[in-house]
């Protein structure tokens, strides 16, 4: 299965996307990810993409597709994968359409986890995600059972220096002026569901599966 999850920056998608990867045991592809682990170790790409990542604005398409293309051409992308933040522009959904089509596939579904702006601020300052494992937890929404240890690994949590209410100002901000319009652009290609993520976390997963279980 080829999937995209879609949704602005809080919505739910890593914490939904660890939960499908242990269902459907495909990779999970998220541009986020792949530009901190850059960052983290210092590389050219981590360099260009850092400045933009604290301000809060997007990465130039350009970069964004190359790491893109490089990824889903790897050996282990030919079972399906869930791409997670990936389009965020029109010109990056275009570029997707072509990469797929050189692979000779097509995206199976676009779910979009749909969470209403007044939510995400005190989602994404509340987020805490592992060191080690990269689980994630919510303060308030999620927490682990001793604060500030994962769960899963026992690993240090720290929080992402662009959960902050300024820099999600400016994410907010570019997922309205760039991102969202690639609703329309799904739902005209036929491929796209909405589920609502204001739901607990197991029920979004639920529904996520129910809506996957229709797709072939
Ligand atoms: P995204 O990948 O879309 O930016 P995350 O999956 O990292 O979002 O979730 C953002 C924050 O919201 C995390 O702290 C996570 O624990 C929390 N969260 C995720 N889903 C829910 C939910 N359904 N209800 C409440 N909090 C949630
Ligand atoms: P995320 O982990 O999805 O919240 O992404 C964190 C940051 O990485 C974003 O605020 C952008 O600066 C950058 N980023 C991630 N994915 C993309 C993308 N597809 N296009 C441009 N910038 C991106």
């Amino acid at each position: 299965m080829q999937l995209l999850l879609m949704g602005p920056p809080g919505a739910g998608k890593g914490t939904q996307a660890a939960e499908l990867v242990k269902k459907l045991n495909i990779p999970h592809i998220s541009t986020g990810d792949m530009f901190r682990a850059a960052v983290k170790e210092g590389t050219e790409l981590g360099k260009q993409a850092k400045a933009v990542m604290d301000a809060g604005g997007l990465v130039p398409d350009e970069i964004t597709i190359g790491i893109v293309r490089e990824r889903l051409a790897k050996d282990d992308c030919k079972k399906g994968f869930i791409l997670d933040g990936f389009p965020r522009t029109v010109e990056q959904a275009d570029a997707l359409k072509n990469i797929l089509e050189n692979l000779g596939i097509k995206l199976s579904r676009v779910l979009n986890i749909h969470v209403p702006v007044s939510d995400l601020v005190e989602r994404a300052v509340g987020r805490r995600i592992c060191k080690k494992c990269g689980a994630t937890y919510h303060v308030k929404f999620n927490p682990t059972r001793e604060e500030g240890v994962c769960d899963n690994c026992g690993g240090e949590l720290y929080q992402r220096k662009d959960d902050n209410e300024e820099t999600m100002k400016n994410r907010l901000s570019a997922y309205e002026s760039s991102t969202k319009p690639l609703i329309d652009y799904y739902k005209k290609a036929g491929i796209y569901t909405e589920i609502d993520g204001r739901q607990p976390i197991d029920k979004v997963t639920e529904d996520l599966l129910n809506v996957l279980s229709t797709v072939n």
